[in-house]
């Protein structure tokens, strides 16, 4: 990046930026060319930007929204600024989310977080990105305060927990069934041998009790155990 896009970033003109570079230390050093022609490594200069406290919410970045669900309903619709959403691709693994969020959304976040026993991902929308609901366990893995203003966050939650976000939000589950149990009603079967339980099917429905509810659909172990339902499990490299 330029310095022009530098200061663009920290909210100040190119000429700001340049006096920045003179007088403090550690200004990274140029990728490619010199002067006034000078570019820099993006993620160089947005490091040292935290690192000396110029960097508040940048402005005119595509920004990501995020609905999160604690006890009961309470809801908490956090915008996230340049938001970076790092997906795992192991069921064990952790999905990260980070971006820049008005202090009073990560005031708010924080109190959801600490306030409710699992806080889970109504809807998570990110530029580029497929949107994403998360079941539960959703925490603050990281954040701080570099400039007045904004307030970075990194999310993080299980990668097993995370699936397609139903039409109003929420994740929807997929309950395995006991073998043996009748196959022939009104639930929606899936390749993953999961199915969605309609509320009023006789044999899974509210009225028959508790089934285990599984795992999350359109999540990683619907995926991963579709092949295997068909006894075509891909080569693992
Ligand atoms: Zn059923
Ligand atoms: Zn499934």
């Amino acid at each position: 990046m330029s310095l022009a896009e530098a200061g663009r970033i920290a909210g100040v003109s190119r000429t700001t930026v340049a006096g920045w570079r003179r007088t403090l230390p550690g200004f990274p050093d140029s990728a490619q060319g010199s002067g006034a022609g000078a570019v820099f490594d993006r993620g160089a200069v947005v490091a040292w930007l935290r690192e000396v406290g110029k960097l508040t919410v940048p402005a005119g970045l595509p920004a990501g929204m995020l609905v999160v669900r604690g006890v009961g309903s309470r809801t908490r619709t956090v915008r996230l600024e340049d938001p970076a959403l790092a997906l795992a691709e192991d069921a064990a693994g952790e999905d990260r989310l980070s971006g820049w969020a008005a202090p009073e959304d990560a005031e708010a976040l924080a109190v959801l977080v600490e306030s409710s026993v699992s806080v889970g991902v109504q809807r998570l929308a990110v530029p580029g990105a497929r949107p994403v609901a998360v079941r539960g366990s959703l925490r603050i893995a990281g954040q701080e305060r570099p400039g007045a203003g904004g307030l970075w966050l990194e999310l993080a939650w299980p990668a097993a927990l995370r699936g397609t976000p139903a039409r109003f939000g929420g994740v929807v589950e997929h309950a395995v069934l006991p073998p043996g149990t009748s196959a022939d009603c009104c639930c929606a079967r899936h390749d993953c041998g999961g199915v969605t339980r309609q509320p009023w099917c006789p044999d899974h429905g509210t009225a028959a009790g508790r089934v285990s509810e599984d795992h999350v659909e359109g999540g990683l172990y619907c995926t991963q155990r579709a092949p295997a339902r068909g006894g075509t499990v891909p080569a693992r490299g």
